[in-house]
């Protein structure tokens, strides 16, 4: 009978955080009152400012998603049309997508196979005299060597953006992630850890950042008959501003929730055969347990789990295959380029259901699955 109720049951790789509804409900009381919908009005400054607190960082410019965020981040750099930007393959599409929309072009660095993030070791036989930046990911949550590339930034005299979608509110030795490179940024979509349905922001240290930010975002317009830059509308509304005002208060305990779920998955999978588990064990790292990325290391494995979960309902996702430079819409153009360690992980890595209400049942369930398919 139990089983039934759990066959009935739809789970997928995650599920949106959200307030109470009538917590919801009375914050947005006052937009009838004010019709101030958007344009950064209050909640946008007030979750600004939550966000700078929270992050622990000197600057936080809300946008409307976290591509964006990117996307003008690197505009506000400034960099010549045609520069190299070193990045890693093994994201979300939205990294390379920001790097190419800003005419720049991609150059794919290999990802380390311990942690996933791009091979620092790698980054200077890359560096020509077009580099005009490095774009690396905290890909999970797992931080890279931020030292590393520091070093080679500063060397070649390069910016850094870190794309940090995935470490909301994590510490590196004791500091925010936002603080370090250049700029880091960001993704509030539904599907991470913090959410204000769609939005996402940048994080820095320079003041001018800021304003060239706010510029960007609002069409450079900078009073009634004054537009000072080539911007675009990229604003968080109020409405998305006063979710992520909900949400924030219950970030801490869904993450401490999230971390007493990994643990249960470590532990159901931990004697399973031909299978690379999450460490969570980076040095200075406090983690944000946004993901449970699994790698398998027999050929044929991951596709077969996958497919044997959605036949019980279960929606793990192939977070991420294929490699952006293998994207459709690129064509031949990065095809022939090695990037083993990608390839190896892109074909072979699967991230499990994670979030606060997955039942411990459902894990266990998930688990018995994949063992199941691990010993055949
Ligand atoms: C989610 C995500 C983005 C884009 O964020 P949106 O808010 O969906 O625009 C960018 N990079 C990575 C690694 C992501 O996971």
């Amino acid at each position: 009978m139990e089983k039934r109720y759990y066959e009935d049951e739809k789970i997928t790789v995650t599920k949106s955080s959200m307030p109470s509804f009538e917590e919801y409900i009375e914050k947005i009381k006052p937009l009838w009152e004010t019709k101030w919908l958007t344009n950064m009005g209050r909640y946008h400054k007030e979750l600004e400012t939550e966000l700078k607190a929270f992050l622990d960082v000197p600057y936080v410019s809300l946008m409307v998603n976290g591509h964006m965020a990117l996307e003008m981040t690197i505009q506000a750099m400034g960099f010549p049309e045609g520069g190299e930007v070193i990045t890693t393959p093994f994201t979300f599409i939205s990294t390379t997508h920001a790097i190419v929309r800003n005419k720049l072009q991609p150059v794919f660095c290999d990802i380390k196979l311990e942690d996933y993030t791009i091979d620092e070791k790698q980054i200077e036989a890359l560096i020509t005299d077009k580099t005009v930046a490095i774009v690396p990911v905290h890909v999970y949550g797992n931080v890279c060597n931020i030292e590393q590339i520091d070093e080679i930034a500063k060397k070649y005299g390069l910016k850094v953006i870190y794309d940090a979608a995935h470490a909301f509110g994590e510490t590196y030795k004791g500091t925010g992630i936002g603080n370090y490179g250049n700029a880091s940024i960001f993704s509030f979509h539904a599907t991470k850890v913090f959410n204000t349905i769609e939005g996402g922001a940048a994080t820095f240290s320079e003041p001018a950042l800021y304003e060239r930010l706010y510029n960007l975002k609002n069409f450079g317009i900078r009073g009634e008959e004054l537009v000072i830059d080539v911007g675009a509308n990229a604003k968080m509304n109020e409405l998305c501003a006063i979710m992520g005002i909900c949400n924030l208060p219950y970030v801490k305990l869904n993450i401490a929730t999230r971390k007493e779920k990994a643990e249960v998955y470590l532990q159901c999978l931990a004697n399973c055969e031909h299978i690379v588990l999450p460490s969570f064990e980076q040095n200075g790292v406090c983690y944000n347990y946004a993901y449970f990325p699994v790698r398998f290391t027999k050929v044929g494995l991951r596709n077969r789990v996958y497919t044997k979960l959605r036949t019980e309902e279960i929606y793990a996702r192939k977070y991420f295959y294929p490699l952006t430079s293998e994207a459709e819409c690129f064509g031949e153009k990065y095809k022939k380029l090695l990037l083993l360690n990608a390839r190896e992980v892109a074909n072979n890595i699967l991230v499990l259901p994670l979030y606060p209400e997955l039942d411990n049942v459902s894990i266990s369930r998930i688990c018995e699955i994949i063992d199941a398919e691990c010993a055949n």
